[in-house]
C-alpha cells in the first residue's frame, strides 16, 4: 500500500513534558494510524493506490470527488512532516542558513515567532500552520483541516499541529501555550534547515 505509517522518530516519552506520552499514543498510534488505514482503504484498487504519496495528494487535490483520498492522504503527508519538525531539547532560535533566511524574511527570529504564533492561534478551528518557501521567499502560512502547501506550490519548512488532538490533553484548551511550548523547546531546526536544501 501506498500509505504507511513510520514510527515516531523518538521514543513517545521524549517530548515530555512539552507533549505526553499519552498525547503522542493517541495521535500517532490512533490518530495517524487511522488516516492511514482510511487512505489505504479509500485508494485501493484504484490505479492511486501504489502512486507516491505526493502524487496521491495532488491528485486528489481540488477534486470534489476525491475529497476523501486529500483529507486522508493529505494527513498522513502531514503527521509525518510533523513529527520530524519536533527533537526533545530542539526549540528556541535557529543558527546558520536558516537563521540568516529568518532574518532576512521576518527581520528577527522574535519577529518570525511572533508571526508564526498569531498565525497558530488565528487558525479558526482545525488545521495548521507553516514556514514555507513559495517563490524563493520564506512566508507563514495556516491551512485549515488538511490542506497543506503542496497543493498550493509551496515547499514545507516546518509545521505545527493545531487540531485539538494535537494539545488538548496536555493543555486542554490553551493553544498558544502549545504553540509557545513548541516554539520554545520543541522545533527541530535541522530538519528545517534539510527542508531549505530540498530543491523541489
Ligand atoms: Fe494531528
Amino acid at each position: 500500500m501506498a500509505l504507511e505509517l513510520p514510527p515516531l522518530p523518538y521514543d513517545r516519552t521524549a517530548l515530555a513534558p512539552h507533549i505526553s506520552e499519552r498525547t503522542l499514543e493517541f495521535h500517532h498510534g490512533k490518530h495517524h494510524a487511522a488516516y492511514v488505514t482510511n487512505g489505504n482503504n479509500l485508494i485501493k484498487d484504484t490505479p492511486l493506490a501504489d502512486k507516491p504519496i505526493e502524487e496521491i495528494i495532488l491528485a486528489a487535490a481540488g477534486d470534489a470527488s476525491k475529497a476523501g483520498i486529500f483529507n486522508n492522504a493529505a494527513q498522513v503527508w502531514n503527521h509525518t512532516f510533523f513529527w520530524n519538525c519536533m527533537r526533545p531539547g530542539g526549540g528556541g532560535t535557529p543558527s546558520g542558513e536558516v537563521a540568516r533566511r529568518i532574518d532576512q524574511a521576518f527581520g528577527s527570529y522574535d519577529k518570525f515567532a511572533e508571526a508564526f504564533k498569531q498565525a497558530a492561534v488565528t487558525q479558526f478551528g482545525s488545521g495548521w500552520a507553516w514556514l514555507v518557501q513559495d517563490g524563493g521567499e520564506l512566508k507563514i502560512v495556516k491551512t485549515a483541516n488538511a490542506d497543506l502547501p503542496l497543493a498550493h506550490g509551496q515547499k514545507a519548512l516546518l509545521t505545527v499541529d493545531v487540531w485539538e488532538h494535537a494539545y488538548y490533553l496536555d493543555y486542554q484548551n490553551r493553544r498558544p501555550d502549545f504553540v509557545q511550548s513548541f516554539l520554545d523547546n520543541l522545533v527541530n531546526w535541522d530538519f528545517v534547515q534539510q527542508n531549505l536544501e530540498k530543491s523541489a
